[in-house]
């Protein structure tokens, strides 16, 4: 049967800063795990360029030109960090046998991807990277992912514990993947639900090698709330009852201030009108605007539009037409 074929697939958005030393390092990892029979000959990096706006792409391109073990693919536009993943997954999955994702910033210890090869060979189609620490993370980012895993799973959402989207996943696992037809893809929500044999890889995160964060503190409370919405209805549930809770209050209240009313002290009715329209207006509100975020999500997903468009695909070109492509 011979080696497997690994494609490690990156995600690049305004990454020229550190994608140098990404190229050099996941280079060196790959070609080493070749020599030393750990993987085909035939396994490659593709460098998902996300319709960034820098120098990514014509590193990417100019390195793929020089060395074999580095393909390209380019998307047409800022597809987002979900996005341009599924679409370097779903490129590389006919040529590949398994494929391994990690962030280009190398916050994730790349030498944990041969580990995740043995647990491949031993049969798990799903290997999960888990943060053994998080030390190196800002004391809010840290704070930040802990509270989001924890309402995770209050909201009944199965997700594996410090693990983001440095994983494997087998040509099984992929082929089922693309039967989740979701136009919100939230990857780490939906690996799970794959459901094959999976394992865990330890390692120590560390700090981004350079360049900045591309997911400053609005877009991760957007990521959450997009996490949370697109798995669980305990939110919209959670209005229910607080709707219910606010109406047996203001009965409650009614009978109080109608009870103070009739033994004579008529200042007291203000305040309780003042209070309960706040209390039901702002529960009406919140209400509204949380049922519109799901009447929004049945929107997105009623139209199935292509979660990526591929401008330039080097991995599955020729060679001899690559030229053309630029
Ligand atoms: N990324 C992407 N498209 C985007 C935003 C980010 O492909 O719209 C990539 C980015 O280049 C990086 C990975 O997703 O490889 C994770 O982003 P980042 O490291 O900025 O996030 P953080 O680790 O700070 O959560
Ligand atoms: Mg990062």
């Amino acid at each position: 049967m011979g080696e497997p074929v690994l494609t490690i697939v990156v995600p690049c958005y305004n990454e020229e800063e550190v994608l140098p030393i990404t190229i050099r390092e996941l280079s060196g990892l790959l070609s080493g795990m070749i020599g030393e029979g750990r993987v085909s000959p035939r396994s490659r990096l593709l460098f998902v360029d996300d319709g960034s706006r820098d120098r990514t792409w014509e590193l990417i391109y100019k390195t793929g030109l020089a060395n074999h073990l580095v393909k390209g693919l380019k998307l047409a536009m800022n597809a987002g960090h979900q996005n341009a993943l599924l679409a370097g997954i779903f490129t590389a999955k006919e040529a590949s046998d398994c494929i391994v994702t990690i962030d280009a910033d190398l916050q994730d210890d790349i030498t944990a991807i041969p580990k995740f090869i043995e647990k491949y060979k031993e049969g798990h189609e799903v290997v999960y990277g888990v943060r053994k620490s998080r030390k190196k993370d800002t004391w809010f980012k840290r704070c930040t992912a802990q509270g989001f895993y924890t309402l995770m799973a209050k909201m009944g959402v199965n997700l594996v514990y410090n693990h983001a989207d440095f994983r494997l996943l087998g040509k099984r696992a992929v082929t089922e993947l693309e039967r989740f037809r979701e136009a919100n893809m939230f990857l780490r929500g939906v690996v799970p639900l794959i459901g094959f044999k999976s394992a865990e890889v330890y390692y120590d995160r560390m700090e981004r090698q350079a360049g900045e964060s591309k997911y400053p503190l609005r877009k991760m409370i957007a990521f959450a709330f997009d996490g949370i919405t697109s798995f669980s209805v305990t939110p919209i549930r959670l209005v229910l009852t607080a709707g219910i809770a606010a109406c047996l209050l203001s009965i409650l209240f009614g009978a109080y201030f109608l009870f103070l009313k009739v033994y004579g002290d008529p200042e007291s009715g203000w305040t309780s009108l003042i209070i309960s329209i706040w209390l039901i207006g702002g529960l009406q509100l919140v209400a509204i605007g949380l049922i519109g975020e799901y009447i929004g999500k049945i929107y997105k997903e009623s139209k199935q539009r292509p979660k990526f468009i591929i401008d330039i695909d080097m991995f599955n070109l020729p060679f001899s037409l690559r030229n053309q492509a630029e």
